[in-house]
C-alpha cells in the first residue's frame, strides 16, 4: 500500500500519474482540509474534491479544479441576488457535491464517511481520507487582519503580505479514522508536490500525524513543488518566506527534514543537491513539471522506481 500526502492541484497531477501506473486500490490518499470553507451555506472541501474529481476522470484539467464542461448559471443567479463570496467560482454540477456534503453533515455524518461515499459513488478506487474529521482552518495574518486561505488565494489573488500562518483548531483535532493506521502499514509514503505551508503543513499539524511519520517503517519520498525560487504555480514560495523558510527546494527539504528520505527536485536545482544531502535526504534530480498526462505518468514511474515499485 502506498500512502500519499496531498493538497489539491499539484498533488492531483502526481496522483493521476500514480493511479495510472499501479493498481489504484493500492493507493491511500491523505488529503488536506485546511482550505475548506463555507460558501452560500454549503461546506466546500476543495482539495478532497480536486482529488476525487481527478481520480474519477471528471476534473477540468485546464483549471486544475472543478468539473470539466461545467456551467456557472447558479453562480450568476447568486450574484444577481447579491450573494456574498461569488468570487469563489462554483460550477453548477460541482454545487451538487457541496449540497450533498452539507446535507450529510447535517445528518451527523463525518467528513471521512461522506468522502468515502462520494468516491465510491464516482467509481474512485483509491481510499481518500481527510486528514481529520474536525475543523482545522489555515488562517493567514496580513496587515489588514487575519483571512482564510481562499480569501487570500482566490479573492485577493495572493497579493496581501502574509506575516504568519496558523492552523486554527489543529491542536484539538485528531487524525481521521484510518490515517495513522495507513501511515503505519504503508510500504511507502509519498509527499506530493503540494504547497508545503497550506497543503502539507495543516496535515502535519494534526496531532499524531507527524509522530506517525517520524515513527515510519516505510521510506518517505517527496516531490518539490518549487523550481529555483518559485512555485510551479500559486503562492507556495511567498508563504514559505512568510514562515521564515528559504523559498526553494532546499527550503522545502528543510521543512520536511526528519520526515522524508528521498526528494525529487528539478534538474535546474542540481546545485542544491549537496545541501539537501547534508540534511539526510537523498536528492533525485529530474523533470518534475507535469503539464501532460504523459509527464504525470513519467514522474509517477520515477517516484515508484525510487521506492522499489
Ligand atoms: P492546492 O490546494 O490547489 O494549492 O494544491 P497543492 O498544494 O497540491 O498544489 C499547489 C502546488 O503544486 C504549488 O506549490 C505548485 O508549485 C505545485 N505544482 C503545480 N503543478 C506542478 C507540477 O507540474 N510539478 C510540480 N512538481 N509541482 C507542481
Amino acid at each position: 500500500m502506498i500512502v500519499v500526502f496531498t493538497g489539491g492541484t499539484g498533488g492531483a497531477k502526481l496522483i493521476e500519474g500514480l493511479a495510472a501506473e499501479i493498481t489504484p486500490a493500492e493507493l491511500t490518499i491523505i488529503c488536506n482540509t485546511g482550505d475548506d470553507a463555507v460558501f452560500h451555506g454549503l461546506y466546500v472541501s476543495p482539495d478532497i474534491d480536486t482529488i476525487i474529481y481527478t481520480l474519477a476522470g471528471m476534473i477540468d484539467t485546464d483549471k486544475g479544479w472543478g468539473i470539466k464542461h461545467d456551467t456557472f448559471e447558479a453562480l450568476k443567479q447568486l450574484d444577481r441576488f447579491g450573494a456574498e463570496s461569488t468570487w469563489f467560482t462554483l460550477g453548477d454540477r460541482d454545487l451538487a457535491t457541496h449540497i450533498m456534503r452539507t446535507k450529510f453533515i447535517g445528518q451527523g455524518l463525518k467528513l471521512s464517511e461522506i468522502t468515502d461515499r462520494f468516491r465510491r459513488t464516482l467509481g474512485v478506487q483509491p481510499r481518500v481520507l481527510p486528514m481529520t474529521d474536525e475543523r482545522v482552518e489555515s488562517r493567514l495574518e496580513t496587515p489588514e487582519g487575519e483571512i482564510s486561505f481562499q480569501e487570500f488565494f482566490v479573492r485577493d489573488h495572493w497579493a496581501p503580505d502574509v506575516t504568519r500562518v496558523r492552523f486554527a483548531g489543529a491542536e484539538q483535532s485528531s487524525p481521521a479514522p484510518g490515517v495513522t493506521e495507513a501511515i503505519r502499514r504503508a510500504d511507502a509514503i509519498i509527499i506530493a508536490p503540494s504547497n508545503p505551508i497550506t497543503s502539507i503543513g495543516p496535515i502535519l499539524a494534526v496531532p499524531g500525524i507527524r509522530a506517525a511519520l517520524l515513527a515510519r517503517n516505510a521510506p518517505v519520498v517527496g516531490v518539490s513543488p518549487l523550481i529555483a525560487a518559485t512555485a510551479i504555480s500559486g503562492p507556495a514560495h511567498k508563504l514559505m518566506v512568510s514562515c521564515g523558510l528559504t523559498p526553494s527546494a532546499l527550503g522545502v527539504a528543510q521543512y520536511y527534514a526528519g520526515l522524508m528520505d528521498k526528494f525529487f527536485i528539478g534538474r535546474e536545482d542540481q546545485g542544491l543537491a549537496s545541501d539537501i544531502s547534508a540534511r539526510n535526504i537523498n536528492p533525485l534530480c529530474t523533470d518534475i513539471r507535469m503539464p501532460t498526462a504523459a509527464s504525470k505518468r513519467h514522474l509517477a514511474r520515477e517516484v515508484l522506481a525510487s521506492i522499489g515499485k
